[in-house]
């Protein structure tokens, strides 16, 4: 396969994955705006859910993106199913790769590649299937507290919970639970996720990176099934709020925005062109 890439230099061969939810995008829930009403950022809406607009990234980082984009291989990696993520309209051009259902999906210039697809399901029967695991979670589930429970794209489960009235411990016990059947669990939001620990971004991004013949690889997240996407990454950035905070998850070469909300995800991008303006991308440096 001839190697894809984009832009001059050093900078073609640097690939850089990113979550979306609560990484790049918000939702009016997720901005945490915090500071005097006169000098909250202009938001870009770049996504609509029937009529209504749900998530939002600031102008400065849309700015960002676009120009990001422009030098370097950008491939949204995201636990959204195909069609969730084909609402978002991000700026810059269309992105050639994009992982989609938590690495389930790897879509090539907007169309799923059937063959990453069967590499997936031969992968996943180390696992237990999933409608055992969706069975468990339905159980245990509080009627007082459950509002909507989906199967993505034949993968994985979720539930879309009430967080006020979700008991503290349910997902914890969920995860003690899944653990030993080869599922993780994630708590994102008002989603609780249950998903095959094979179904990885990484494993998506990294082959999005054999293909385009990329040396580097950076990175950004905020939840526990981002962990090996950073993991995997040359260098990676995390916001200071979600699950990866809340958990105190560290690795030498992922750096902490001290960000939370929107403007971590300006400055995720604000760090990511800094590094990608260094010489071969250097890893030196905040
Ligand atoms: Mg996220």
């Amino acid at each position: 396969m001839t190697p894809h890439t984009d832009g001059p230099g050093a900078a073609g061969r640097v690939l850089v994955a990113s979550d979306l939810d609560r990484t790049l995008i918000y939702s009016a829930a997720a901005l945490e705006l915090t500071m005097p009403d006169p000098r909250a950022p202009r938001l870009l809406c770049v996504e609509t859910y029937e009529h209504k607009p749900l998530s939002f990234m600031t102008e400065e980082a849309s700015g960002l993106l676009a120009a990001l984009a422009a030098r370097a291989l950008f491939v949204p990696a995201t636990t959204r199913t195909p069609e969730q993520y084909r609402r978002i309209r991000l700026p810059g051009p269309p992105p050639r790769y994009a992982v989609c259902a938590n690495g389930g999906r790897l879509l090539v210039d907007g169309k799923s590649d059937p063959e990453w697809r069967e590499r997936v399901r031969e992968r996943l029967t180390e696992c237990a299937p999933l409608e055992q695991v969706r069975a468990r979670m339905l159980r245990r589930a509080g009627a007082e507290w459950l509002l909507k429970e989906r199967i993505a794209d034949g993968l994985f489960a979720y539930l879309v919970v009430e967080r006020s009235l979700l008991p503290e411990t349910w997902v914890k016990e969920l995860a003690a639970w899944a653990g030993p059947q080869g599922w993780n669990v994630s708590l994102q939001g008002r989603k609780i996720y249950a998903v095959p620990q094979p179904l990885t971004k990484s494993a998506a991004v990294a082959e999005v990176a054999r293909r385009t013949g990329s040396t580097l690889t950076f990175a950004a997240g905020d939840s526990l099934l981002d962990a090996d996407l950073l993991s995997a990454a040359d260098v990676a950035w995390r916001p200071a709020h979600g699950e990866l905070a809340d958990s105190g998850w560290q690795l030498p070469h992922v750096r902490v925005v001290p960000e939370r909300g929107v403007l971590a995800g300006e400055t995720v991008l604000r760090r990511m062109s800094a590094a990608l303006a260094q010489p071969h991308g250097a890893t030196e440096g905040g």
